[in-house]
């Protein structure tokens, strides 16, 4: 892949993995390094992920890089400033549908499209929309934590309470990264409630 600014054709960067693998780590890392190559950037995250801070998208490891905060997908194109060449966007899993098309158009507009986000929910079902977002990007870099039971290479995020939500705003006091074989999905007292 070719990184010149001047190239005027534009892509899609997925980067996925469960909770703890680095993804915000990695948005951040290509986000440095296009600031050193003195490219127009932007970033995102939604509303609803403020866990660590209303301005900045942070990492488990407490590395930071200013966000935009938008409600919606829609938002994103409308503050998308012409001259940006790069765009980054956090917690990817947390949008509408509609993202899937903003990320192809910003990126026929000629720029850089680095989504993260989570690939599975706390069942191990795909979250849409990232799977549709990993079929159309260009380049996709799926990461693991390491098994907070184990220390195998984990791919799920293992929820510790009984809540049937999809969305659980949470960290580590609710979240452990598990490979497959200590992934429980099920949990006792979930119920009903987890029939997607
Ligand atoms: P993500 O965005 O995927 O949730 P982050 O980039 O926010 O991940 O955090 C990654 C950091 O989380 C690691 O560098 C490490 O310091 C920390 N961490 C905590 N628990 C784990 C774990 N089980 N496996 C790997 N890293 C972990
Ligand atoms: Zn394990």
């Amino acid at each position: 892949m070719i990184y010149f600014s001047k190239n005027p054709v534009g892509w899609i960067e997925v980067i996925c993995g469960p909770m703890f693998s680095g993804k915000s780590e990695e948005l951040i890392r290509r986000l440095k390094r296009a600031e050193i190559a003195k490219l127009r950037i932007q970033v995102f995250k939604p509303e609803i992920d403020d866990r660590y801070s209303t301005t900045h998208i942070v990492s488990h490891s407490d590395l930071k890089y200013k966000a935009e905060i938008v409600k919606n997908s829609e938002e994103i194109f409308k503050k998308v400033k012409p001259r940006t060449e790069v765009i980054g966007i956090d917690e990817a899993q947390f949008f509408d549908m509609g993202i899937v098309e903003i990320c192809n158009k910003l990126a026929y507009l000629g720029k850089r499209v680095i989504v993260s986000g989570l690939d599975m929910d706390y069942r191990g079902i795909p979250f849409e929309p990232m799977p549709q977002l990993m079929a159309i990007a260009e380049i996709v870099t799926k990461l693991n934590a390491i098994c907070s039971q184990c220390g195998a290479p984990a791919f799920y995020t293992q929820r510790k309470i009984p809540e049937g939500e999809r969305i659980v705003i949470g960290d580590a006091s609710i979240y452990e990264a598990r490979c497959r074989r200590c992934f429980e999905p099920y949990m006792e007292g979930d119920g009903e409630k987890n029939d997607k």
